[in-house]
């Protein structure tokens, strides 16, 4: 019985509002199970999205992907939130067919190796395994921004967080204006021709239609906000 520990250490920001300053194993779970359950509410969207351009399973995909990890984290001995990361990365790798199943797979993987051994994480802490994600997301996939890929929400995302935090932002501040960015990123998708994965092979054709990969994204970022940050 320590008393207050880090993980539950809040302090009172100038603008009245609770900032927090890292976050525990606990929460880092509920986020995970935040965004499964997104996930399950717009397969059909994310499946809509991916038959215009795709081949109409990147929610199913994703759906199948998140179940699987949710099995695996329900197995896992709690506290390590590197670990958690790992499991939910081995599992996408493992469960899911296409691009989408390695691309997330190693998102997650690099977030646990970024976070590994740690019982909370801080905002040096996201920004880090923010940015491991995204270039091990580049690294496997080659996608550079503008190709129309789940890139364009998670790059401008890494770069909004970084962005904050060095203003002085909260966490909660900093986490909302990455979901933020990832937004504007998912949307502008819309009028790129694709130049990676299967929507590429519709040339100008894959024009005038959001990114299923940058919206999973997108749902990926704002969930998280959601879960640590409050909005
Ligand atoms: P598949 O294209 O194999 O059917 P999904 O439909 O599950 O797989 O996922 C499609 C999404 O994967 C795309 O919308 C895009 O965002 C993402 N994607 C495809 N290829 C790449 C790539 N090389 N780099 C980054 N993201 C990619
Ligand atoms: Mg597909």
């Amino acid at each position: 019985m320590g008393g207050l520990t880090l993980a539950t250490l809040a302090v009172a920001g100038s603008n009245g509002e609770v900032e927090r300053l890292s976050v525990p194993y606990d929460d880092v779970v509920r986020w995970i199970r935040t965004f499964a359950a997104t996930i399950a509410e717009n397969k059909g969207y994310l499946t809509e999205l991916d038959s215009a351009i795709g081949d109409a399973d990147h929610g199913i995909n994703m759906d199948r992907g998140m179940q699987a990890a949710l099995a695996k984290v329900d197995a896992l001995p709690p506290g390590d939130v590197g670990a958690l990361f790992k499991t939910v990365g081995m599992a996408l790798v493992s469960s899911v067919g296409g691009a989408a199943g390695p691309l997330y797979g190693t998102l997650f993987l690099q977030l646990g190796t970024a976070t590994a051994g740690k019982a909370e994480i801080t905002v040096e802490d996201w920004n880090a395994a923010l940015a491991a994600a995204v270039q091990g997301v580049q690294a496997r996939g080659k996608a550079e921004l503008e190709d129309k890929t789940m890139v364009d929400a998670l790059a401008p995302a890494r770069d909004a967080f970084a962005t904050a935090i060095g203003e002085g932002a909260t966490f909660a501040d900093a986490l909302r204006r990455s979901a933020a960015a990832g937004e504007d990123g998912m949307k502008h998708t819309i009028p790129l021709v694709a130049r990676k994965g299967r929507a590429s092979y519709l040339g100008e054709r894959s024009a005038g239609h959001q990114d299923p990969g940058a919206t999973s994204s997108y749902l990926l970022l704002s969930t998280v906000a959601q879960a640590w940050g409050g909005g």
